[in-house]
């Protein structure tokens, strides 16, 4: 799944590609892909773009005041820009044809279709941009944040740093590095921290998703690169390999639904997480 720094890159491509282009049609190809009736697709057909915005995953093309389409690849969601004539593919979800002849695509490969678009008046319509939390590299967010958060939440950090509701952008990829970089072991429940892990672990959320963003910049050489590498990753499917910091094998657990990769020498005081203590939950 695409995360806060995926996001942000293709963000800065459509801004650079998509904004002033005018709208001929837009069609939804997949039922279900469409979560909204009102305004209806149709109204997009003669506007433009006029600014690209991200809340959290979502990305939002701005067309008028009262006129927003809202994007949320999910898991498997890419965006391709194609020549109209080119033959729409069965994993298509969902298409923007321009007027100059060119289309942007949202296709969806694989068997989970679960890409999400609104057509709404207001990004806050859509329920996740209203909900979402704080956005981690706004220049509000604070270590003062996070401290709010934490106090008396009985519940495992990597758990707390990908709640959407709490802080945005971050998935399961980009929290374990982040962990990896604060040295904090992702089954600590959040109300146990010291005030300087809290600080580390700030620290981390930034320079983490910020070299993230910086490096997913230049590895997209100004395409729409949805796929994220693991070139660049200290943790992440690293299963074995040795450690950047300490040399010592990367673990993984299962952790709720998902995998999580963690140093247990740098993380966990050299101990390994056994999976059914990941499971327990609150
Ligand atoms: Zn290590």
């Amino acid at each position: 799944m695409p995360e806060l720094p995926e996001l942000e890159v293709m963000r800065e491509v459509l801004e650079a590609r998509v904004v002033g282009r005018t709208i001929r049609e837009a069609r939804a190809y997949r039922p279900g892909i469409l979560k909204t009736v009102e305004p209806p697709l149709d109204a997009l057909a003669g506007e433009c773009s006029r600014r690209v915005t991200r809340r959290g995953k979502h990305l939002i093309l701005a067309c008028r005041d009262d006129l927003h389409l809202v994007l949320h690849l999910m898991v498997a969601g890419r965006l391709v820009l194609t020549g109209s004539a080119n033959k729409v593919t069965k994993a298509t979800g969902f298409v923007i044809s321009f007027a100059d002849g060119e289309d942007l695509r949202l296709v969806e490969n694989g068997t989970a279709k679960l890409a999400k678009v609104h057509v709404v008046r207001d990004p806050e319509d859509v329920e996740w941009v209203a909900r979402g939390g704080i956005e981690p590299l706004g220049c509000d967010f604070a270590v003062a944040h996070l401290v709010r958060l934490f106090a008396g939440e009985r519940r495992q950090l990597k758990k707390m740093i990908t709640d959407q509701a709490l802080i945005v952008g971050i998935g399961t990829a980009y929290a374990d590095e982040i962990l990896f970089a604060a040295r904090l072991s992702p089954i600590r429940y959040a109300n146990t921290l010291e005030p300087d892990e809290v600080e580390r672990l700030d620290a981390a959320i930034r320079s983490v998703l910020g070299a993230a963003v910086e490096r997913t910049r230049r590895e997209s050489g100004g395409a729409l690169v949805g796929e994220r590498r693991v070139e660049g990753m200290a943790v992440y499917k690293r299963t074995g390999e040795a450690c950047i910091e300490c040399g010592q094998p990367i673990a993984e657990i299962r952790f709720a639904e998902t995998r999580t990769f963690y140093c247990p020498q740098c993380q966990s005081k050299g101990k390994t997480i056994a999976d059914r203590r990941a499971w327990l939950r609150r």
